[in-house]
């Protein structure tokens, strides 16, 4: 398994939480010596044309630094999806997060779908049909709900009252779909115990990382990546996202 990572995800390109001093630099710190990292180019304009609107694109565009950021990210996630397709699982350690961001609009700490942006780049090659996202994020990606309800790509995003049943909601869902060339992950921690949602355990995320594992195996011939979405605590993100990385890889 590779890491995609930018040294220019470090820089501080917001005043949100997902883009505060220190973050990478937290999980960068439990990742380094582990994993090999592979450096993304930047998305093009073509590329976030296939999701974003030109409003939405200027719109970002107004403030450079954020724009050069976001398209970094959002490149972050196509090699990771290209690197998946080619039988290297992947992981995109990379900022701004993507799932609040539809065609037209964003919020969230998020501008561009970047999930979204790296699955329209392997469509766009015919190199995928179906495509199943799970994003284990506290929060509803309502972005990329937005952008592919009613398509072949299916959007799925666990809600439990513990951790027990938010497991068994994943390993339940990942029995019922088959069939996809792809499962893409948008990988957000802010659902652990001791972030914003209060819910999971480190370990819960090695488990949730080897559920995917597994069903990546059993229906696309393994082919999957993660991208880091939401996760704030700098005192436990890092060692999240390794428990993550030691299923899932
Ligand atoms: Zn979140």
């Amino acid at each position: 398994m590779k890491i995609v990572y930018h040294p220019r995800y470090t820089e501080v390109y917001a005043s949100d939480p997902a883009a505060s001093g220190g973050r990478m630099e937290a999980i960068l710190k439990e990742l380094e010596g582990k994993y090999d990292f592979v450096e993304p180019q930047a998305a093009s304009e073509d590329d976030l044309k296939r999701i974003h609107s030109q409003y939405h694109i200027e719109s970002i565009r107004r403030d450079r630094h954020l724009y050069d950021i976001a398209c970094l990210a959002a490149g972050g996630a196509i090699k990771a999806a290209q690197m998946a397709m080619e039988g290297e699982v992947s992981f995109g350690l990379i900022r701004p997060p993507g799932h609040h961001a539809s065609s037209d609009h964003c919020w969230g700490f998020c501008y561009f779908n970047n999930i979204a942006v790296a699955l329209a780049r392997l469509r766009s090659e015919t190199l995928i049909e179906s495509v199943l996202i799970l994003d284990f994020d506290l929060h509803f990606g309502d972005g990329t709900n937005n952008i592919f309800s009613g398509g072949k790509v299916k959007y799925f995003h666990p809600e439990a009252r513990n951790c027990e049943e938010f497991v068994e909601q994943i390993a339940n869902r990942f029995q019922e779909e088959e069939g996809y060339s792809i499962l893409a992950v948008s990988a957000g921690f802010d659902r652990h115990i001791e972030d914003w949602g209060g819910l999971l355990a480190t370990d819960d995320y090695r488990t949730i990382g080897d559920l995917i594992k597994e069903a990546a195996e059993k229906n696309c011939k393994g082919r999957r990546f993660g991208v880091l979405e939401g996760g704030y605590n700098h005192g436990v993100l890092g060692k999240n996202v390794k428990a993550f990385l030691e299923g899932f890889g």
